[in-house]
């Protein structure tokens, strides 16, 4: 009985993994040549920086590309598998040359035959959404290699997608808008089959994209509601999608000094002018997240919402922030982001203290310290719930943070290793963690390994002063012991508020 159970489970699981292909992330095909792009890199036994480093890689070293999830990338080496940051590779040339279509099938079980001709032996099948490496394309017919088994499929069953080795999971910054492909498409909760359906969209329309995850995109729909769609059944773009025009909205008040007014409705688009606090924009068109607006020399630009506020402000004296006094946090929005949650646990010590309860904890007693100080705190997660990571970032920038920091536990497969770490990216970011770290250093007895360049997504992708911290390695024995007590968060708390204090009092000063 026993025995049946179990076979009867394992089949399930294989009917289940055969009819779900959609679990799987972006195939990198298996000749794409990766190349390290940096000095030196690690090699993770998972697709994050939490995962043990198992090897290194120098630059130069060329490897192939297994499979993809998010920012990473599965290889090979040493004959054994491991995972690398997309953003420290580049794709070498020959990988560049090869096929670059994938053809995706719009029906089920969808018959991949051994010959050009429907009277030819059938080798495998396909399933709606599942997707092929196209080889080459003729008559009608569609030469693809699917999980590993080259054949034909008729043209008219697949739609073909062009996806590019360098980076065939697209960035969610230069993924813009989605055009429906098929008649009908679901629109679910969760990025997940099994999840809930929110709705549907048709054929031929387009909605801006919010997120990407794996092979799932979040949408905008209208009246503020969100959902998920599989991202083979559109046409992802970097264009805008043209939302109807807001014609509420006739004026839009710049908020900061130095705001970028871009020549295109995205980030990484050239800055055709930069515009001061208080100025005011007359607003043309409204695409996405972006106002079209027309600038005071004449011509038009584009400025993302979320720096603008809607509408003609009168701005008066009595209108303005009282001034903040030195010692004080008044005023000041601080975003702390306490590191994983949920599903990802981050790392675990040799005593088995997870990261994710430390730095949650952590992060509560900050928070405590800042708002007695007179800063209002917004926190990433609250709970032990899973964030994606560009969520947190985009809560340093729909508040305008004038801090956002990011608290980690480190982990070292040498666990000799030991102290603390402030990590930047972006220069900008770099005199606060330079700070952040000082204010550390007064409060803890663990080693001080500095202020360092970390290329850390919450980092990267956060146009504010963001830091992200390792308050000690618990893959470390006495470390652990040390960093998992609750005198330690009260030190590293108090060490990080100090350290913001004194910050923003020198931009007092300035
Ligand atoms: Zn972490």
């Amino acid at each position: 009985m026993k025995r049946r159970t179990s076979i009867a489970y394992i089949i399930l699981i294989l009917l289940v993994s055969q009819a779900l292909p959609f679990s799987n992330d972006y195939a990198v095909s298996a000749n794409t040549g990766i190349e390290v792009a940096e000095a030196s890199i690690n090699v993770r036994s998972g697709p994050g920086l939490s995962y043990p480093v198992i090897a290194s890689m120098k630059e130069g070293d060329a490897v192939n590309g297994l499979s993809r999830s998010g920012d990473w990338i599965e290889i090979e080496v040493n004959g054994e598998t491991g995972w690398i940051a997309s953003w420290l590779t580049k794709s070498s040339e020959t990988a560049e040359a090869a096929a670059a279509k994938t053809a995706v099938s719009s029906v089920n079980r969808l018959n991949v035959r051994s010959q050009p001709d429907l009277s030819s032996s059938v080798l495998t099948q396909m399933n709606a959404g599942e997707q092929a490496n196209v080889i080459s394309d003729a008559n009608g017919w569609v030469e693809v290699e699917f999980r590993g088994v080259r054949g034909f499929v008729s043209e008219q069953y697949i739609s073909i997608n062009n996806i590019t080795n360098a980076n065939p999971a697209p960035a969610s910054s230069d993924v813009a808008s989605i055009e429906i492909a098929v008649d009908v498409l679901n629109v679910r909760k969760k990025a997940d089959l099994s999840s809930a359906k929110q709705g549907s969209v048709k054929k031929g329309e387009i909605y801006p994209v919010l997120e990407l995850a794996g092979n799932w995109v979040k949408i905008q729909l209208e009246n503020d509601k969100t959902g998920w769609v599989y991202s083979f059944y559109g046409h992802l773009s970097n264009q805008t999608a043209e939302t109807k025009s807001d014609t509420s909205v006739k004026t839009v008040t710049v908020q900061t000094n130095g705001t970028n007014v871009r020549s295109q409705a995205s980030t990484s688009s050239e800055v055709a002018a930069r515009v001061n606090a208080g100025d005011q924009l007359p607003v043309l068109a409204k695409q996405g997240d972006w106002y079209q607006v027309q600038l005071s020399g004449g011509g038009t630009g584009f400025i993302a919402s979320w720096v603008v506020t809607d509408g003609a402000q009168e701005t008066s004296a009595e209108e303005e922030k009282p001034a903040r006094k030195k010692g004080t946090l008044n005023g000041l929005t601080i975003v702390l982001d306490p590191g994983h949650g949920g599903n990802d646990g981050g790392t675990v010590g040799v005593r088995k203290t997870e990261e994710k309860g430390l730095t949650l904890k952590t992060a509560e007693l900050l928070s405590n310290h800042l708002q007695a100080a007179g800063a209002e705190v917004l926190m990433t997660r609250q709970s032990d719930v899973y964030v994606d990571l560009r969520k947190r970032v985009a809560e340093a920038h729909t508040s305008a943070a004038d801090a956002f920091i990011s608290i980690h536990y480190d982990s070292t497969m040498d666990n000799s290793v030991s102290g603390f770490t402030s990590y930047y990216m972006h220069d900008y970011q770099k005199e606060l963690a330079a700070y952040l770290n000082d204010g550390l250093g007064k409060k803890l007895t663990l080693r001080d390994r500095g202020v360092q360049r970390g290329n850390y997504l919450v980092l990267r992708e956060n146009r504010q002063a963001a830091v992200l911290v390792e308050l000690g390695f618990l893959s470390n024995y006495s470390e652990e012991r040390i960093v998992s007590s609750a005198q330690f968060r009260e030190q590293a708390a108090l060490g990080l508020y100090q350290g913001l204090i004194n910050y923003f009092d020198a931009q007092l000063e300035n």
